[in-house]
């Protein structure tokens, strides 16, 4: 992991719905400096599906994606009755709200008056340079930062008629994507100028493709040449199930190079995963502190004797519902690798022949059949939650350990099978121990 790119930060929020930053970190010499100590936490955003004028339902929206761990929301004003809903929206919710805003800078105009906290701009549909100075002057006047978002998909048909992008397509010709980050760097550039010379800096920058190789290398290109904060994704990223992959490698890749101040993940699917999956991968890079349980599950094997899937299932959900503390839990299937894979685990199962049996920081705390497992494991967590909150545990102070010798005989699952072959192979065979 490399350490978090420094850039100047933006706020985005108010007194009513708290406020986050986005980036900071650059010195204070800086000819953009804020005199920001170091970049905030990387901050997980998403955006409604539903229509904003339909208030109630866009409420509940709001609310779910708060719910859910959104840091910030957006949600699009395409029409004037979206943003006459606004003022009623952020009066009835609790997260920072950003407006999406595209081809009609007077929909910016209106959302900044109806008190949003964000706007976002795309170069590519407004483009007037008396727009974009009447969106920044109100934008200025009410101290709302504003995310200038370049899509591959909207500036393409720019691509013949600027100068300055053929000049940078021969600094990035040996680049797969040289063209398109080309005139990407350029727009911005060339926008980014009507800011400046506005005095405005309260900026952060997206720069957005369908192709995880493009976002990837736009991005690093970008935090090269900007001193903003980046808010990072992947556009179109399709489904849940193929979209995660492409958001991930490209997110993932970014952040693990210091690169990104803000995400959204975006699917075509209920935005509620874009923010699990967004905060999953902040976690897993250690870039936020974890929220709840950390879930650890085998893949299950020829040696699985339960329902480990479906049980893995019902754990998750469960876990999510009631457990706040970030406890390690580990379900595994069977007591062969399951204690070692296992480690550090909080509270695990190992599951047996249509059996499992329960740890708690490496203490045997029960044997229970199949069909009780998910409610016994799911107790022992919400005591151990609670053991932990008054302090009388700390998480991850006792851990799993696998020694020799083995009176493991009695779950009858793999183990035998396993230990066949470890006693074939010559190994000393293996068993599990409390400390
Ligand atoms: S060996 Fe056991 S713990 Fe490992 S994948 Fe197979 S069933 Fe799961």
């Amino acid at each position: 992991m490399q350490p978090r790119r420094p850039t100047r930060q933006i706020i985005v929020g108010d007194d009513r719905v708290g406020r986050v930053a986005i980036g900071g970190g650059l010195p204070a010499d800086h000819r953009f400096a804020d005199g920001s100590a170091k970049p905030a936490p990387v901050s997980v955003q998403t955006m409604t599906a539903g229509y904003t004028h339909t208030i109630d339902k866009c409420v509940a929206e709001i609310h779910k994606l708060t719910a859910a761990g959104a840091d910030i929301v957006r949600v699009a004003v395409p029409e004037k009755k979206d943003t006459e809903a606004l003022a009623e929206i952020l009066n009835q919710t609790t997260v920072p709200i950003v407006a999406d805003v595209h081809f009609h800078f007077k929909r910016a105009i209106e959302a900044v008056e109806a008190g949003v906290h964000k706007i976002r701009l795309n170069p590519g549909n407004i483009q007037d340079r008396a727009q974009v100075e009447a969106v920044i002057d109100a934008c200025k006047a009410r101290g709302v930062p504003i995310r200038v978002g370049v899509n591959e998909g909207s500036i393409i048909e720019r691509k013949d008629k600027q100068a300055r992008a053929k000049e940078l397509g021969a600094v990035f010709s040996d680049q797969k994507h040289g063209y398109m980050l080309a005139i990407m760097v350029a727009k911005l550039e060339e926008y980014l100028d009507i800011f400046y010379e506005r005095d405005f800096f309260d900026v952060a920058i997206s720069a957005k493709s369908m192709d995880a190789t493009v976002v990837i290398d736009a991005y690093t290109e970008i935090a090269a040449r900007f001193p903003h904060p980046l808010h990072l994704g992947v556009t179109h990223a399709g489904p849940k199930e193929t979209g995660c992959i492409r958001s991930v490698v490209a997110l993932g890749t970014l952040l693990a190079n210091g690169i990104g101040d803000t995400i959204r993940i975006s699917y075509a699917s209920d935005p509620v995963f874009e923010v699990e999956d967004g905060l999953e991968l902040l976690w897993s890079l250690g870039l936020r502190e974890r929220k709840g349980a950390e879930l650890i599950a085998c893949p299950t094997c020829g040696r699985i004797q339960v329902d480990l899937f479906t049980l893995t299932q019902d754990v998750r959900k469960k876990l999510a519902a009631e457990i706040q503390v970030p406890m390690k839990v580990a379900v595994m299937g069977c007591v062969v690798n399951g204690p070692g894979e296992a480690e550090g685990a909080d509270v695990a199962v190992f599951a047996g022949d249509r059996k499992g049996i329960i740890y708690v920081q490496g203490e045997r705390v029960a044997t229970v059949g199949e069909a009780e497992i998910l409610d016994r494991l799911l107790d022992e967590c919400k005591a151990f939650q609670n053991r932990v909150l008054s302090g009388e545990v700390k998480l991850g102070e006792k851990r799993v350990e696998i020694v020799p010798p083995d009176p493991l005989g009695e779950l009858g699952s793999g183990w035998e099978k396993m230990a066949g072959e470890r006693m074939r192979e010559g190994a000393t065979p293996l068993t599990i121990k409390s400390t």
